[in-house]
């Protein structure tokens, strides 16, 4: 066994090895609330890690598809009384197996081709998109197909980097550095303009780099940390040449990544760039967080607009940011009536929402009951990931509610009909 993976499975074990086995993080997991099984919960998964160093040499490829039953949203982390960090133990050990095993070698060279260049994801999308014109009808207001139990986000062209014009802002107002993140670049690059306009009304002024690209996480959920380094190097010797007080993004995952995994690269990293990567870490924020910040929309005047709106708060949001509270506010001044829901996953958890379908679309079940529940007129997220889940939901069912990203809501000011 290399050192290295000696390294990454000793890690992985310290941190299991907190575990006192409570059980109190069952109750959150979506996983284990769709199964029962104990291995699906953070606890069984932690038990397999805590031997970790003899399944590299056992059975990496069968503990790898155990810990791959995962939406990893955090759940089991915030909860934990012992503060263990579960979703760091996973990702390690995930990183290792994956390693051991040399199984997700075909998709780990999918993913690097579809990802790690921002040139190629782009060729790669447009490419998409012209296939997705050829063989699915859609309607001009449908964002999301369905491919049997599969949603397909509609690639959206021309995407929004290449496509954004800087427009003046005020002077002196905050310099924004904005993050689209792949999913709002290409297939609601809407949200990323709706963002930009909102930002620059504000105050800000806000500046597209054309050159950004994803966020890294599908590589480090992977297990392929020396891609995901790659990515943040590249951002980091991009966002070098720019000025910036501020970086924005509107989708939670990415906000999560850039304020809590890009730093763990630090060690790799040069000192400057470990520099830069805590100044990015300490200024990302949601959008709708700055938003709150410069006061937008707090001089118009409140009008009620009898449109009632609940909030589907994305799981990195609220176990990894901490940050639920933003959005509802910017709601509430905008006139709607907010009706809160019961919070849980969505059950789309990246490449899990493809790779273990049966159950994502059994979490995704749960959160839709929950959104009915409310009888609200639209379900707002601030995540594009739960955004394509629950509309592919929603639209399986036949709802009559809308789902909408926070900033096309705060843009487009809807009445109680849902029209603008
Ligand atoms: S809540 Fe924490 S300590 Fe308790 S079983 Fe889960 S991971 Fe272990
Ligand atoms: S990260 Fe979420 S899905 Fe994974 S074990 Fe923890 S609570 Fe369950």
């Amino acid at each position: 066994m290399s050192i290295d993976l000696v390294l990454l499975a000793t890690a992985a074990e310290e941190m299991a090895s907190v575990c006192n086995r409570c059980g109190l993080c069952q109750a959150v997991c979506p996983v284990y609330k769709q199964t029962g099984l104990e291995g699906d919960s953070a606890r069984g998964k932690l038990a397999l890690i805590v031997a970790l160093h003899d399944r590299l040499t056992d059975d990496p490829s069968e503990t790898l598809a155990r810990l791959n039953r995962c939406t990893l949203c955090g759940g089991c982390k915030a909860t934990c009384p012992r503060g263990v960090a579960t979703v760091d133990a996973f990702l390690l050990a995930r990183q290792a197996l994956a390693e051991a095993a040399r199984l997700s070698k075909g998709k780990r060279a999918l993913l690097r081709k579809a990802f790690a260049d921002p040139r190629r994801t782009a060729t790669l999308a447009a490419r998409f998109a012209a296939v997705q014109r050829r063989l699915i009808s859609s309607s001009d207001t449908e964002r999301v197909t369905l491919a049997g139990r599969y949603p397909v986000p509609k690639i959206t062209q021309p995407f929004f980097t290449e496509h954004y014009t800087p427009k003046e802002g005020a002077v002196g107002g905050p310099e924004v550095l904005l993050f689209a993140g792949c999913l709002v670049d290409k297939v609601y690059p809407f949200v990323g303009e709706g963002l930009a306009s909102l930002l620059t009304d504000a105050g800000a002024r806000v500046h597209v780099p054309k050159e950004q690209g994803c966020c890294g996480i599908p590589f480090l959920t992977d297990g392929d940390e020396e891609a995901f380094l790659q990515a943040v190097k590249r951002h980091l010797a991009l966002f070098a040449t720019l000025s910036f007080s501020h970086v924005v993004t509107p989708c939670a995952t990415c906000t999560h990544a850039l304020k809590n995994l890009w730093p763990k690269v630090k060690p790799q990293l040069t000192e400057a760039e470990g520099v830069l990567v805590d100044r990015i870490a300490e200024t990302v924020c949601d959008g709708g967080d700055l938003l709150v910040q410069l006061g937008s929309r707090e001089s118009e005047p409140f009008q009620e607009t009898g449109l009632r709106v609940t909030v589907h708060d994305p799981c990195h949001g609220r176990h990894s940011l901490h940050n639920t509270e933003n959005t509802r506010s910017l709601l509430k001044r905008a006139g709607h009536t907010l009706v809160e829901m019961e919070q849980g996953c969505c059950g789309l958890g990246g490449s899990f929402g493809v790779t273990h379908r049966g159950l994502s679309l059994g979490i995704g079940e749960g959160c839709l009951a929950r959104i009915e529940a409310t009888g609200a007129d639209v379900v707002v997220t601030s995540c594009p990931g739960c955004m394509a889940q629950i509309e592919a939901l929603l639209k399986g069912a036949n709802s009559r509610i809308r789902v909408l990203h926070a900033v096309e809501i705060l843009e487009n000011p809807l009445d109680s009909s849902g029209g603008s």
